[in-house]
């Protein structure tokens, strides 16, 4: 039998829409945990139902008596006196900060509905007083006042008083927030023992493992809405909604999926996989190389190798040529230490603390829902394993480790060179098996932005959250050919370009100028007859992009939002901007934008954005077409960089070397690439005269992402190959 119905209740506080629609129904003797964020509308959903608030539509049913009469030209009228003392009495409430009454003493503070509700004399209430102290384990504070009283004996006191009266119903409102931690399991396990009891309760809580155990049903709560629903372990378990997981990730981790740890005693290369694995212990996002640098100079003391470092945390390592080869001409080995910290939304990672661990799944290295770092932790572990090594008959080695990469190219920008004798470097920072990366794209990198100007939300405005996510991202170089990655910047943007009419509210997305964006999340004011159209384009786009998060819900209205001008500029900018590859040869884009990030702060809003090139005179005339657009909507540049290209003869000494090796081995030639990417090698060209430059790789998928992968089989063929190459010197 049903003691709590909830019909289609809604709740308003002044204009904000606090409950939404929300209908649910308790079982006599069921406990149901409420989860949710904080002003999600729980302790509204429960003062409601205790009647200590008025709704505005819907009913609430408790054992069997209607709260609301009917209703008289859409305002509900509420039922009469009778009815809702009967009501009262079938509810109780808990509260978070106990709400005892200080001047009474704890039996008094029981006693008293007894004898001025229920009308019971002075005699039986201290029975009933004195039983539920006993079940409490609180008979020897009975005369004591609620300040003498320790917080979770104050919340023993306040559930003993809701029994008192003896409701159909307990509600509770997350009794133990206000609780010192050593005091919670004392008043959790009241409630437990009251669950075993068959009492029917709901309750607040954020004590996740706690409503798990006690819970017969969980409800997850969103901004005045029922998210999800169902038994503990389906919806503290396996969340299907990306807002649970979101919101439970905070208390608990949520299970992965299995994949086996990486072992270094098993997989080949083992002393490569050996120093990844040690490097994947040191936290190592662009700009906090410190651990790493110190962390190359110890490995070079111990093995007694010459080593320098720079102020930048730049690292040089050289080993004396073998015996034979002293005469022979010196190789630099190159690969940058630092790595993009990406993570996906359900996981835990703090990038400043946690080691990356590395699993095996089939023939790949990865991470659990992290970056892994090959880019480019498996080329310094590479150098490592053959700066390590003792019987390889190669040349003198000079290993060049750079910071910040990823970032400001600090470190190849200012690395001094002059300590190097090789006129030939090798880098480690390719990412295809096979290939050999000859040439680079000029980069050019812009930050905009434009003054907030707020007005007040105009009238008949209806306030919407577009979200965009887990869309694959990815190296705004390597990756922005792949048309399926989309851009959900740009997406998202395009929706409130065509549904016109909107004025935006708040605006974040993407993370860093060199990455394609993966997330989006817009607020903004539009009529409510635009809905329709816009769930049409989402399932558009959603159609064509397959695996991604793509939502649009209403939420409270709030009181500001951008000027017209400013939502117009923010649109026109960015819906016109030409994203993705926009030029190709021979299938290799050789010019390519990236709408990377768009981001608030106090006064601005921020928009980050990239063109790279390895054709300059087409550039010129895209830049034309780009500054034309940054005038018209009024954006601020305040910084912007370009990050050389490499060009070189691509059949010199070098290159050719290469190809010799690998066609040895393989019996075909290297496929030359020129990338869209920026590599380092463009400011070592521009330091050292008649410098020769090569990159390449074992094939690492994407790169950037939290799916980052590198294929094994492709590191071991790869690792042999540049011994073979190194040693033909
Ligand atoms: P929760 O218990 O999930 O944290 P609440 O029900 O307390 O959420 O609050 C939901 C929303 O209603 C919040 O935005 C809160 O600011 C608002 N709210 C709650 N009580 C009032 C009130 N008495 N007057 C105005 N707004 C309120
Ligand atoms: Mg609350």
């Amino acid at each position: 039998m049903n003691v709590l119905e909830v019909k289609q209740v809604s709740k308003k506080y002044g204009k904000l829409d606090v409950i939404k629609d929300i209908s649910l129904e308790v079982k006599e003797g069921e406990t149901l945990v409420i989860l949710g964020p904080s002003g999600s509308g729980k302790s509204t959903l429960l003062r409601c139902i205790n009647n200590l608030e008025k709704i505005n539509s819907g009913n609430i049913i408790i054992n069997g008596e209607e709260m609301i009469k009917e209703y008289k030209s859409s305002k509900p009228i509420y039922n009469n006196k009778e009815i809702l003392n009967k009501i009262n009495l079938s509810t109780g409430m808990v509260f978070q900060d106990f709400n005892l009454f200080p001047h009474l003493s704890v039996k008094e503070n029981i006693t008293q509905a007894l004898i001025s509700v229920l009308k019971k004399d002075k005699l039986e209430a201290d029975g009933i007083a004195y039983g539920l102290l006993k079940k409490m384990d609180l008979i020897s504070k009975a005369n004591s006042y609620p300040c003498d009283l320790s917080g979770g004996q104050k919340q023993r006191v306040s559930i003993a008083r809701c029994l008192a009266i003896n409701p159909k119903i307990i509600c509770m409102d997350e009794p133990t927030s206000a609780l010192d931690p050593e005091l919670v399991g004392e008043v959790l396990k009241v409630i437990k023992d009251l669950a075993k009891e068959k009492r029917t309760m709901i309750i607040v809580t954020h004590e996740i493992k706690f409503a798990e155990e006690v819970a017969d049903r969980v409800i997850f709560m969103d901004e005045g809405k029922i998210i999800e629903e169902g038994s503990p372990s389906q919806v503290i378990e396996n969340p299907k909604k990306e807002r649970t997981r979101e919101f439970l990730k905070r208390y608990i981790n949520i299970k992965e999926d299995k994949m086996e740890k990486l072992n270094s005693n098993e997989v080949e290369p083992k002393k490569v996989i050996k120093f990844f694995e040690e490097i994947s212990e040191i936290p190592r996002e662009s700009g906090n190389e410190e651990g790493i640098k110190n962390y190359l100079i110890k490995f070079a003391k111990e093995r007694n190798l010459e080593v320098y470092e720079d102020k930048d945390y730049n690292v040089i390592i050289k080993k004396e040529a073998a015996k034979g080869k002293e005469n022979n001409e010196p190789i630099a080995l190159q690969a940058h230490t630092d790595m993009v910290c990406e993570k996906r939304a359900d996981i835990r990672h703090d990038f400043e603390e946690d080691p990356i661990i590395l699993y095996k799944d089939g023939d790949y290295i990865r991470a659990n829902g992290t970056t892994l770092g090959a880019d480019n932790g498996i080329g310094v572990a590479q150098i490592l394993a053959l700066l390590d090594s003792q019987d390889m008959k190669t040349p003198k080695l000079e290993a060049i480790f750079t910071v910040q990469e990823e970032s400001t190219m600090i470190g190849a920008i200012n690395i001094d060179l002059s300590k190097l004798q090789s006129k030939k470097i090798i880098s480690l920072d390719g990412g295809r098996e096979g290939k050999i990366l000859v040439g680079s794209a000029n980069c050019l990198e812009w930050k905009s932005r434009l003054e907030k100007e707020y007005i007040s939300v105009p009238e008949e405005y209806t306030r919407y959250e577009l979200k965009y996510d887990n869309f694959k991202g990815g190296h705004s170089g390597g990756n922005i050919g792949d048309i399926k990655r989309g851009n959900p910047i740009k997406l998202g943007i395009s929706i409130l370009k065509k549904i016109e009419d909107v004025y935006i509210e708040e605006v974040f997305g993407g993370s860093q100028v060199n990455v394609i964006p993966r997330d989006f999340d817009i607020k903004f004011y539009t009529k409510p007859s635009k809905l329709l159209e816009i769930e049409n384009l989402i399932n558009e786009q959603k159609e064509f992009y397959g695996k991604v998060n793509i939502e649009i819900k209403e939420i409270a209205k709030g009181e500001r939002c951008f000027s017209e001008k400013l939502t117009n500029r923010i649109i026109d900018f960015i819906y016109n901007y030409e994203n993705g590859a926009l030029e190709y040869v021979n299938n290799n884009v050789i010019l390519s934008c990236n709408m990377a990030e768009i981001k608030e702060d106090e006064n601005y809003v921020n928009i980050g954005y990239s063109t790279r090139a390895n054709n300059l005179s087409l550039r010129n005339k895209y830049l034309e077409r780009l500054d034309k657009l940054v005038k018209k909507n009024g954006l601020e540049i305040f910084w912007s960089q370009e990050l050389k290209g490499v060009e070189q003869d691509i059949n010199n000494d070098l290159i050719l070397k290469c190809n010799e090796i690998y066609k040895k081995i393989y019996s075909r030639n290297l496929e030359k690439m020129i990338t869209q990417g920026v590599v380092e090698g463009g400011f070592f060209l521009s330091k050292v005269n008649d410098l020769q430059y090569v990159c390449i790789g074992p094939n690492t998928e994407d790169v950037h992402s939290p799916n980052e992968r590198v294929s094994i089989t492709s590191l071991k063929n790869t690792y042999e190959y540049l011994q073979e190459l190194l040693i033909s010197f």
